[in-house]
């Protein structure tokens, strides 16, 4: 079953709009869990952690969810094994048109939404 999404303010399933329905479980779960993706980014942002794969190159990935709960995720190649501070800076953009950077703040990587594509 295709999952529910939130883009741009309106719930999609399978690429379908769906019109909103007060009490309606799935929804409403949908929205708490992207209240709470949103209040980690206005919080200093989402803590991620970087997974690797250790071998001639590091293979260095980190995922995290966009508000419209769709899975980003970052990826580099690397012969550093100084992983976390490679994502530093990095941007990327959902489709849903929130955009994202990788932060590398006291000793954590961070998400940090872009306050540009808040509006
Ligand atoms: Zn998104």
């Amino acid at each position: 079953m295709e999952k529910l999404t939130i883009v741009d303010g309106k719930f999609y399933k399978g690429g379908i709009a769906i019109p909103v329905e007060f009490g309606n479980k799935e929804q409403i779960d949908v929205l708490n869990k992207a209240a709470k993706i949103a209040e980690a980014f206005k919080k200093g942002g989402l803590a991620v952690e970087v997974d690797y794969l250790p071998e001639t190159t590091y293979e260095a990935t980190v995922s995290f969810q966009c508000i419209c709960s769709k899975y980003l995720s970052f990826y580099t190649e690397t012969d550093s094994d100084d992983v976390d501070h490679i994502f530093d800076g990095k941007e990327i953009g959902c489709k849903c048109g929130l955009r994202y950077s990788a932060k590398w703040k006291e000793n954590q990587l961070v998400v940090l939404l872009n306050q540009k594509s808040i509006n």
